[in-house]
């Protein structure tokens, strides 16, 4: 028997200022302690599905229109972005979304601005751990490279313990060899803390690499899914999302 999924998409329909329909019957299964890749052009509904999940479609004039997102056995589709963070869902925004004036300590200690335990400075400790060049950049966040502003995103997103973590193309703007080092650390993340991550990427290669399963989107629904490894051997993925190798 398999257990129930921690997170389940059932159908969804997205609408954006009433009448933009973006997403079209969208399901998709993100089982507890996976990383699960969401892979799909430009404009196929990524970022989308990622917003429905963690509430922020509300503050971009976004609705669910039909289906249901269940997570941790709760229905969470139509509640507030604030609540979806208690109940364990943290999103890490595209463009990383750090804020430029604070200090990355102070960045940091934001993430937990949920939780009610105070004592935190462990888990400072903990984020420094997996990335000691925060440690040593005591200034303005807006100066970090974008390697560590990425790092630092995801290091908040650490201090607030979520059951879950979106990450919206950790990838971007970072060099070959940053991206396989921020990946590794994803890995090892999942691997320690046992939190669940969905990863939306333009770089499939990057996320089937650490991904156990992935999605493939196109115009708002899901066309293909199954393990990394299935994905990567497939002819069509290998054609038009690893670039033909
Ligand atoms: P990208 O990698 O470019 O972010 P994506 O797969 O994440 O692509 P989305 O950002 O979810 O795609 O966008 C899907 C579609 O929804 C696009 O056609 C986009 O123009 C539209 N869209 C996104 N956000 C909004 C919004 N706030 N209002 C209206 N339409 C939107």
């Amino acid at each position: 028997a398999t257990a129930a999924p921690l997170l389940a998409v059932r159908n969804i329909e997205v609408v954006y200022d009433n009448v933009i329909l973006v997403l079209r019957g969208l399901s998709m299964d993100v089982p507890k302690g996976a990383i699960v890749a969401l892979l799909g052009a430009n404009g196929a509904g990524k970022s989308t599905t990622l917003k429905a999940i963690s509430g922020l479609l509300k503050t971009e004039d976004g609705e669910v229109t039909r289906g249901e997102i269940v997570f941790d056995g709760e229905r969470i589709d139509g509640i507030d972005p604030d609540k979806i963070v208690r109940r364990g869902i943290f999103q890490v925004m595209e463009g990383r979304r750090i804020i430029a004036d604070m200090t990355a300590l102070e960045n940091l200690r934001l993430g937990a601005y949920t939780r009610s335990d105070k004592n935190v400075d462990d888990d400072i400790d903990m984020v420094y751990k997996y990335f000691p060049r925060l440690k040593e950049r005591t200034g303005l966040a807006g100066y970090l490279s974008g390697g560590e502003q990425q790092m630092l995103a995801i290091g908040r997103a650490m201090m607030a313990r979520p059951k879950m973590i979106l990450m919206d193309e950790p990838s971007m703007g970072l060099s070959p060899l940053l991206v396989k080092e921020v990946f590794g650390i994803i890995k090892q993340i999942n691997r320690d803390l046992g939190v669940t991550i969905l990863l939306v990427e333009q770089n499939a290669r990057a996320a089937l690499s650490v991904a156990s399963h992935g999605y493939i989107m196109e115009q708002g629904k899901v066309v293909l899914d199954g393990t990394a490894a299935e994905l990567r051997d497939n002819e069509d993925v290998k054609e038009f999302y690893l670039g033909g190798a």
